[in-house]
């Protein structure tokens, strides 16, 4: 493998994926996920916050791989829950058996509608939050965070999108995130908000030796 410009996603989410690889395509780098180095063992996410598990993602595929790598972390804090699900967005609903036919994401949000189905409109406000740390081989990194504002639904909207996008409403573009394009959400998301971070601090990171 020609590994000048190859950066090391340290994800498999295909959705994280598409998310990132566009953006970071327009600074001359080539993109692979983890399913290039299958061997790998998963990294346990056992910090309590999203910087922590993202640098701890992102030092372990970096040390693994030899190669610079680009992990995130994130996850939707809803005020009304004082947080929740945060760092446990992936498993929130892992409690709670699957109705027939139902998806882990579609899961997430049944637990997330039903646990605030008393709270109303005006007090349902919340935010995805996104970590993103980059590591090398060396173990010099960096980590930043993005944030995206909005209002947990009372029901699913949009087929677009992964996780909670469905239940996240946008005032701006006065839509939920799953009624958005990739290159919308892109505009105003975490993770968007996190890479434009991490990226303006790109050149000075990646080129010092
Ligand atoms: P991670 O893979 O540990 O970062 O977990 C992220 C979890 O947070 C995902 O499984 C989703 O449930 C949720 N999440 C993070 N970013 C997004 C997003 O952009 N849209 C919807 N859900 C998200």
């Amino acid at each position: 493998m020609n590994t000048a410009n190859t950066i090391i996603l340290a994800t498999s989410n295909a959705g994280k994926i598409r998310e990132l690889a566009t953006a970071l395509h327009t600074y001359g780098l080539q993109v692979i996920g983890l399913s290039a180095f299958p061997d790998l063992e998963p990294v346990e996410e056992t910090g309590i916050t999203f910087e922590e598990n993202a640098l701890l993602k992102a030092h372990a595929v970096s040390k693994a791989t030899g190669l610079v790598s680009i992990a995130d972390d994130s996850g939707l804090e809803v005020d009304a829950l004082h947080g929740a699900p945060g760092v446990h967005s992936a498993r929130f609903s892992d409690d709670m058996e699957f109705l027939p036919h139902e998806t882990k994401d579609q899961r997430n949000m049944r637990k997330l509608l039903a646990t605030m189905h008393n709270i109303p409109e005006g007090k349902r406000h919340c935010r995805f939050v996104c970590a993103m740390a980059a590591a090398k081989p060396s173990g010099e990194h960096l980590v930043l965070r993005g944030t995206w504002e909005g209002q947990v639904l009372t029901a699913m909207r949009g087929t677009n999108g992964f996780g909670y996008d469905p239940v996240f409403f946008d005032a701006q573009y006065n839509k939920s995130a799953a009624e958005l394009t990739l290159e919308e959400k892109n505009a105003r998301s975490h993770r968007g908000n996190a890479l434009r971070a991490l990226l303006a601090q790109w050149n000075t990171f990646y080129n010092k030796s």
